[in-house]
């Protein structure tokens, strides 16, 4: 699975290399850490590439995986790479952790045989900007030089 980056250099540690006492003995086992470093102009993280270069086993890929998928800045930070299928088990939370696009102003207006909407976000519970609130809803069903231009949409 890969993820990007918004950042470059970013790493994300799941688990910080710890050493396991074993009952018995003088020495201890090193348990590796298991961390996303997003590498490359592209600011990739490839979760299969670095299994095999870090010889983690298939449960510490796959929990690596889910922790940042759970993990809180995921689709903020960081976001499954273009062009990579999100598994089916994790698409519902992706869109659930989507971050809201702002909701834009709902005034119209006809420039030059254009339908240009105001592009400013709606103040809160309205369906206007401050500058348009107040205004009619608009409906605005043909006319405006050549064409029909037809647009009735009034919802964002
Ligand atoms: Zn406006």
């Amino acid at each position: 699975m890969k993820f990007q980056s918004r950042y470059r250099q970013h790493t994300i540690v799941m688990r910080s290399a710890t050493y396991e006492p074993l009952p018995g003995m003088q020495r201890s086992k090193l348990v590796p850490q298991i961390v996303a470093t997003f590498t490359g102009p592209q600011r990739l993280f490839d979760s299969e590439a670095d299994q095999r270069t870090n010889n983690w086993s298939d449960e510490d890929r796959i929990a690596l995986e889910d922790w940042l998928f759970n993990h809180p800045k995921y689709m903020i930070d960081f976001f499954v790479a273009p062009g990579e299928e999100i598994p089916e088990e994790y698409k519902e939370l992706s869109q659930r952790k989507a971050p809201e696009k702002p909701r834009i102003c709902e005034k119209f207006e006809i420039i030059d045989n254009d339908i240009i909407r105001c592009p400013e976000p709606v103040t809160a519970g309205r369906s206007f900007c401050k500058a348009h609130d107040g205004s009619e809803q608009q409906k605005i069903v043909g006319q405006a030089g050549s064409g029909n231009v037809g647009l009735t949409t009034t919802k964002g």
